[in-house]
């Protein structure tokens, strides 16, 4: 097949199932953008930062610190090198989370005003940063004017916004959890599937559905969003005891992601199916864009801590054959979990290898906030979301008030100071490899090759992007590896001999050669592996 014929096959596939990324305004294909090879970051605007001294990080505090996330310079290293954030939600909300959404149309005050977030979105673009916002549609705020409007109304207009029953249908969930709560003011009861202070929203409403993307329109065109996360979407519909993955809840999700698309193309969404990998097939390829991968989180954990790279790249292997264009996203941890520090019980060194596997993975990935200078924490929810680490004093640099959550134990340690200037930090390891991802387009667009290593304690891999090479190699275990060797299939990379560089500033390997069937075979990179110890390597070549 020619060139010209074969790039067009693939702009016509792109354009099939994913309109807006691939193809850019001349019709040529464009280059990958931050939809393919950039970063996330999410934030807790509550905790990253507070600029009045209130104690609670806002939305100016955020403002001020986006040069640590992108300074738009990129010649400069120094910054994180994120070119997307997603901010928890910003919504007016009764609660510290904001996951109880009382007005969908203005920012919560604790974080300013609406006003304050323009200024973000301009402050942000200007850097090259886009930002998502946390749309929360499963359910809204039992303070929320039309719950209490259909609570106490029998003839409210709001009545089928939501869901009553007359009686307690008998019924738990598959958990064992009680969805139906009591009305406070009849004798009656409500749907809502987190708690009684979250009533879900009844999707089977045609003006709930409207209410949805004037919510999303709003964001998207008065205040200048790239896209949405979108919260707890697998429980969207529910249908006699089906609490997930109703078929109600595709048909809508392809309905809100088609109407997304086509109000604003270059927008992007991002939905919550916190399930296994199966579990995440159904809700492609047409409705959301992309998906949280959380199996890959999983598998990077259990790699890390147990040693073993047996199980690390099956879930990523299954979404590339499943699922087109690496549309999900993996991740350490979000603001639901135990800390990847704390989970790892306190060891940086394979924090160091967890985040080196998660950014050289495929996928749009997310970097939760603060643990790039590995913050600490577990439950209850709000020391998961504690105030970022900034610096190396009393207060940490968040706040000159009092905080509104109290700091970890371990604050004058795992701060932005601290590890600014040390080489050999975890967040200098962050800031590299989210600016290779974005540099090398192995790494941001690149197909992923697994290699067998002969020692079941080495994850070995290729990401590959035409004559764009990267192997990652790392020993997850605790033990010295003499004369580690790993090959592949036929057909990974044209023969001949290459050099092997490193991209994180450590040891060459030796030279690889390829055979001529474009078979990896026993290749050593070094004669010792150390233990705990990452390698990505750049291939160039082959020699002609
Ligand atoms: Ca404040």
């Amino acid at each position: 097949m020619s060139k010209l014929r074969a790039a067009l096959t693939v702009i016509i596939a792109a354009l099939v199932v994913f309109p807006h990324v691939a193809v850019g305004q001349d019709g040529a294909a464009a280059e990958p953008d931050w939809r393919r090879s950039g970063v996330c970051y999410e934030i807790f605007v509550r905790s990253f930062y507070d600029s009045d001294g209130d104690g609670v990080g806002d939305l100016r505090g955020l403002i001020q610190k986006l040069d640590y996330i992108n300074d738009g310079d990129p010649a400069s290293q120094r910054d994180l090198g994120a070119t997307c954030l997603w901010l928890m939600p910003i919504s007016q909300s009764p609660s510290y989370h904001g996951y109880d959404v009382t007005d969908y149309y203005r920012v919560e005050r604790d974080y300013g005003t609406n006003e304050d977030f323009k200024l973000l979105m301009f402050e942000a673009h200007k850097r090259g940063i886009h930002v998502l916002v946390d749309l929360v549609l499963n359910h809204a705020s039992g303070e929320h004017p039309y719950f209490k409007d259909a609570l106490l109304n029998p003839n409210s207009p709001y009545r089928d916004w939501f869901l009553f029953l007359p009686e307690h249908p008998g019924t738990l969930n598959p958990w064992g959890g009680d969805n139906w709560h009591r009305s406070p003011v009849r004798d009656e009861y409500y749907y809502g599937f987190f708690w009684g202070g979250m009533p879900d929203l009844n999707y089977d409403t045609p003006a709930v559905r409207e209410e949805a993307k004037k919510v999303a329109r709003f964001w998207l065109d008065e205040m200048g969003v790239d896209g949405f996360r979108l919260d707890a979407i697998k429980h969207l519909f529910e249908v006699d005891g089906t609490v997930e993955h109703a078929p109600g809840t595709h048909e809508f999700l392809r309905e809100f992601g088609g109407y997304v698309r086509s109000i604003a193309p270059h927008a992007y969404t991002v939905g919550e199916v916190w399930d296994s990998v199966g579990a995440m097939l159904p809700y492609y390829p047409d409705q959301l864009d992309g998906h949280f991968a959380f199996e890959v989180a999983d598998a990077i954990f259990e790699a890390v801590r147990t040693g073993s790279a047996r199980n690390l790249l099956a879930p990523s292997l299954r979404l590339q054959r499943e699922v087109p264009h690496h549309r999900w996203s993996p991740f350490l941890r979000n603001h639901d979990q135990t800390r990847t520090l704390t989970e790892l019980d306190g060891d940086v060194a394979r924090a160091k290898l967890a985040a080196t596997v998660l950014l050289t993975m495929p996928g749009l990935p997310f970097v939760y906030y603060g643990e790039e200078i590995g913050m600490t924490g577990t439950k209850p929810d709000p020391r998961l979301r504690t105030p970022m680490h900034w610096k190396q004093e009393p207060g940490v640099g968040f706040t000159d008030g009092l905080y509104w959550e109290p700091l970890q134990p371990d604050s004058l340690i795992a701060n932005v100071e601290a590890q600014d200037d040390d080489a050999n930090s975890l967040l200098n390891l962050y800031r590299r490899l989210i600016h290779l991802r974005s540099e090398r387009s192995a790494l941001g667009v690149g197909t992923l090759v697994p290699l067998t290593a002969s020692d079941g304690a080495v994850a070995a891999y290729l990401r590959r992007n035409g004559d764009d090479a990267v192997m990652v190699l790392i020993n997850l275990g605790t033990q010295h590896l003499a004369d580690v060797t790993v090959s592949s299939e036929r057909d990974v990379m044209p023969a001949g001999r290459y050099d092997v560089r490193s991209l994180l500033g450590a040891a060459d390997g030796r030279s690889l050669t390829v055979r001529r069937s474009g078979a990896i075979d026993g290749y050593a990179p070094h004669a010792e592996l150390l233990p705990l110890a990452g390698h990505v390597f750049e291939l160039t070549g082959p020699s002609r």
